[in-house]
């Protein structure tokens, strides 16, 4: 196992998101890192299921859960996604159904949905233990 504490992002690639998330979970979880998975518009991704990339991510957190023993994964959606540009409503809506399909991989592992606002201030919306 891995030196210090980890948490898994599912995160977009949108370089805007990626500090915010990093400072605010190692406070939340006290950890020392944060392993980062991104794609454009993840929640989209998840939400939908159908893409090839949804195994892809989840051999990521399977690595990141196995050999880093994180136990716990922040699913992130936020404000102005270009890989997923819907209302914060509908970004809503695919945060739960994503916190779903990583639920179903039963991990054993805490999931937390979050939005990302228009000030980059992450906001824990759904909390899975
Ligand atoms: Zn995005």
């Amino acid at each position: 196992m891995a030196q210090g504490n980890f948490a898994t992002a599912i995160n977009c690639m949108d370089g805007r998101t990626q500090e915010p998330t990093i400072n605010w979970a190692k406070k939340e979880f006290n950890v020392d890192y944060v392993d980062a998975i991104t794609e454009a518009g993840p929640d989209k991704i998840l939400a939908d299921g159908s893409s090839d990339l949804v195994e892809s991510i989840k051999n990521r957190v399977l690595i990141s859960v196995e050999k880093h023993g994180s136990k716990n994964i922040i699913m992130i959606a936020h404000h102005d996604c270009a890989g997923n540009p819907v209302s914060k409503e509908e970004h809503l809506v695919h945060l739960e159904k994503s916190v779903e399909t990583i639920s179903s991989w039963n991990l054993g592992v805490d999931i937390i949905g979050v939005w990302i606002d228009e000030n980059w201030k992450v906001n824990k919306i759904i909390e899975r233990t």
